[in-house]
């Protein structure tokens, strides 16, 4: 018998990248030498530190219980500190920071807790495509906020109609930004909570690349600017910042009554996270953090490997600010598909077609720096040796 699923379900967006995952997968297995930078996955391991208080704490029975519902008490006060040290921003751990199973399931379940039926959400566009999929099961329309070249990968609030900033219950904003690697300033972060406060509207800023600014520019939290809490959280993981994907950490700080929502809802979905792995969180954040430097520098060295090869092919792409992605505009007379599979196809290199995140993607791939800098600089060449960015034609 084959049952009829929900007609949620049927709304949910593609998962765009299991596409491509299957596009890569049919190369290898054909034997080629494939360079995948399509997909967001961290390369790197988990700092050996981290993973010590991981062993330790799992050989505590007391740990492998039941976590208390909302997480241990030291975890949520890990995160506080974190925010006083790297941000000089002040949270109550018990009413201002909910633990998480991952950013992703957090950034879902938001628009559960504040969207019903017929509401709008403004979402950036190219974005992050998770945020379509809350603001589907919610049954919610979804108001978009082009990221374009000209407005410097921001959104434009002057461009929102006065219904749409009417209609709008909650937006997503993302800097440093996947998959632009855009990074904000304090100046953008004003003006939208100035925009939130004048029309009632959640800002949820998602943070997850956070600790990856380039160019010796630390990312600006949300919470620094004043009046962000009283409009919006911030999403924040442990992915990217301490190569922990595996792990699924993450956590929500901010106005006190979305967190309450954001913790009840998931009171009914889950317990928390393995005791085990909160304490090694809570290492992550309080422990040295001379790693993180290292990570940045890292991808730092790598994306100067990429793009400085591509540009001096005469292709004029634009080095990311921050996040560990480099968004490129398509050649002449090609599609982020058409190109991505010419790419694939010619070269073996894999990269994101734009027009995955968002209509205003078209025109763009987007290149994870997920493997090591001489992969990367093979990619480019491989890339240049096509022989389409000479600069009289780009
Ligand atoms: N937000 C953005 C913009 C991301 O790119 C990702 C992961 O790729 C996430 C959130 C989710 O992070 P997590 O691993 O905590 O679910």
């Amino acid at each position: 018998m084959r049952f009829q699923p929900a007609d949620m379900l049927g709304r949910l967006p593609e998962q765009f990248f299991a596409r491509l995952v299957g596009k890569v997968a049919a190369k290898i297995q054909a034997g080629h030498d494939v360079i995948n930078l399509g997909q967001g996955n961290p390369d790197l391991p988990t700092p050996p530190h981290i993973v010590e208080a991981l062993k330790k704490a799992a050989d505590k029975p007391k740990l492998h219980r039941y976590s208390p519902f909302r997480g241990y008490r030291f975890l949520r006060e890990a995160v506080a500190e974190f925010y006083r040290r790297e941000y000089g921003v002040t949270l109550d751990p018990e009413r201002e920071v909910a633990v998480l199973f991952g950013a992703k399931a957090g950034l879902v379940e938001i628009s559960q807790c504040f969207l019903n039926p017929g509401d709008l959400a403004l979402v950036p566009d190219p974005g992050y495509p998770d945020y379509w999929s809350g603001i589907a099961i919610a049954g919610a329309e979804m108001g978009r906020m082009p990221l374009t070249a000209e407005n410097g990968f921001l959104p434009d609030y002057s461009m929102l109609s006065a219904r749409q900033l009417e209609r709008a219950k909650l937006m997503f904003i993302n800097y440093p930004n996947n998959p632009t690697g855009a990074v904000a300033s304090r100046e953008f972060f004003r003006e939208t909570v100035e925009v939130a406060a004048k029309h009632g509207i959640l800002v949820v800023h998602d943070f997850a690349y956070g600790a990856i600014g380039f160019d010796g520019r630390k990312p600006v939290s949300f919470l620094e600017v004043p009046g962000a809490k009283e409009v919006g959280v911030e999403f924040y993981t442990l992915s990217k910042t301490y190569n922990m994907a595996g792990w699924r950490v993450g956590f929500a700080v901010g106005n006190e009554s979305v967190i309450e929502a954001i913790n009840l809802i998931q009171d009914h979905y889950y317990v928390s996270l393995f005791g085990a792995v909160q304490a090694a969180a809570a290492e992550a954040l309080l422990g040295p953090q001379d790693c993180v430097k290292e990570l940045v520098s890292t991808y730092e060295r790598r994306r100067n490997a990429f793009i400085g090869k591509l540009r001096e092919a005469g292709w004029e792409v634009q080095p990311p600010a921050g996040s560990f992605f480099c968004w490129l505009p398509v050649p002449k007379g090609y599609t982020s598909e058409s190109f991505a599979d010419l790419l694939l196809e010619r070269v073996h290199v894999a990269v994101a077609p734009g027009n995955g995140f968002g209509e205003h993607g078209e025109g763009y791939v987007r290149v994870g720096l997920l493997t090591e800098e001489s992969r990367l600089a093979e990619a480019a060449e491989r890339i240049v040796r096509l022989g389409l960015f000479s600069p009289s034609v780009n």
